[in-house]
């Protein structure tokens, strides 16, 4: 289906194509197999300025929207989940800044994010809080001088890596949701150490990690928008990132789709191609359909997001929720029709499979989606 993306958009979604293929898809199997975070080619994505995409250009970026964003997601998830969720983590980490950073901030942080000089990460769950993010133990008690941290995060993508992390904490404990505050962590800050790193199923070419805080000092500047906006930062932002992770399911999908039908035209059984059996060609059908369903989804959210709509949170769940269901089923099928070579790391389908699953998973599991969009209809 065309999109009728603009020049630019077209351009973009090119490169990152070119880029997937050349600089990406050679390591892929490595990067999974030792589960190794994609520096260089983070580097070489900042090097034809793909970083900035999400940037504002005041803040030096490229300033494009949603749908830019969504369109690199989904090239990069078409070839590795693994190095979009890298890359996605820092426009997650970075949102929060250009929704609610003074100029400063957005001087100090985006700038070096754009240029591929810092990594970012997003930093909400706890052990205790996942879903029920108002449950969150961390504080950042305000002092003279500043904020001073304490406690854990876990599942922090770019954890270790990053250099600035965006983090959700309790500034006013006994207030609850309204008591959480946005403030930014930089890497070295004294008290602030990485702890387990984890071992995954899938998107292995991304970094899992958990964060510690021990009276870990950051000065006053360091809070982003106002003091108890915390949780308001975290829905705008979330908001605005969950059609990239629809993009990315479209990407992995698609990915999946790409290599089961080249392979299931040359599979030759019972004498002819399995491509002329009619229970292999519906399954081909169905899920050509679901991808584009899905597609289709995502790019009308960002299109809405970019157009300037106010209220687009329901639309934002329902891409992520759709993209991310249909994402499993087509890679489950993707790995059925290519029977047992399907199940075989010598083909990528079983990986697609394997980094499906967590776009069901994180931003919000699918249920979460659910409540949302519920939450929308009834309200
Ligand atoms: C690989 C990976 C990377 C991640 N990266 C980040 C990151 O960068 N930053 C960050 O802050 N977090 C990150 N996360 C955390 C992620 O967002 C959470 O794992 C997710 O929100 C779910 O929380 P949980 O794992 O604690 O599950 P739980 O909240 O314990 O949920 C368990 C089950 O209960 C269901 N459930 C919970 N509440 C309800 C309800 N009210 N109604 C119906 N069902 C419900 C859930 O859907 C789920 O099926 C990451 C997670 C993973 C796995």
């Amino acid at each position: 289906m065309d999109y009728f993306f603009t020049e630019e958009q077209t351009m973009i979604r090119d490169l990152t194509r070119q880029m997937a293929q050349e600089v990406v898809k050679p390591q892929r199997a490595r990067l999974d197999e030792e589960s190794l975070f994609p520096r260089e080619i983070m580097q070489e994505l900042a090097k034809v300025d793909l970083l900035k995409v999400f940037i504002p250009e005041e803040a030096g970026g490229l300033g494009g929207g949603s749908t830019e964003m969504c369109i690199v997601t989904e090239e990069l998830s078409r070839v590795c989940a693994g190095v979009a969720t890298t890359y996605s983590a820092n426009a997650l980490a970075a949102m929060p800044i250009i929704l609610f950073g003074s100029e400063e901030q957005k001087k100090k942080y985006l700038g070096p994010i754009a240029r591929g000089e810092k990594f970012a990460a997003f930093a909400l769950t706890e052990a205790d809080a996942g879903s029920d993010a108002s449950r969150i133990k961390t504080t950042a008690i305000e002092t003279d001088d500043g904020y001073v941290l304490n406690g854990t995060k876990q599942f922090i993508t770019n954890g270790g890596e990053a250099d600035i992390y965006t983090v959700i904490a309790l500034t006013d404990p006994k207030r609850g949701p309204r008591g959480m505050s946005a403030i930014m962590v930089d890497k070295g800050t004294p008290g602030f150490t990485f702890g387990k790193e984890e071992r995954k199923l899938g998107i292995r070419a991304s970094k899992t990690t958990e964060l510690s805080f021990a009276d870990c000092k950051v000065p006053k500047e360091n809070l982003l928008g106002k003091r108890g906006m915390g949780f308001i930062i975290t829905i705008k932002t979330f908001d605005k990132t969950r059609p990239g992770v629809g993009a990315q399911a479209v990407g992995i999908a698609q990915g999946a789709l790409d290599e089961t039908l080249a392979y299931a035209k040359k599979r030759v059984q019972f004498g002819k191609s399995i491509t002329s059996f009619q229970g292999i060609q519906f399954m081909l059908a169905d899920m050509a359909t679901q991808l584009e369903a899905a597609r289709a989804l995502v790019y009308a959210t960002a299109r809405m997001i970019d157009a300037g709509a106010k209220d687009f949170g329901m639309e934002s769940a329902m891409s992520k929720l759709f993209a991310s269901d249909m994402a499993m089923k087509v890679t489950t099928d993707a790995v059925q029709i290519m029977g047992g070579y399907g199940y075989m790391k010598d083909y990528p389908v079983e990986k697609f499979m394997r980094d499906a699953k967590i776009t069901q998973i994180y931003e919000g599991t699918n249920q979460i989606q659910r409540q949302v969009i519920a939450h929308s209809l009834i309200k």
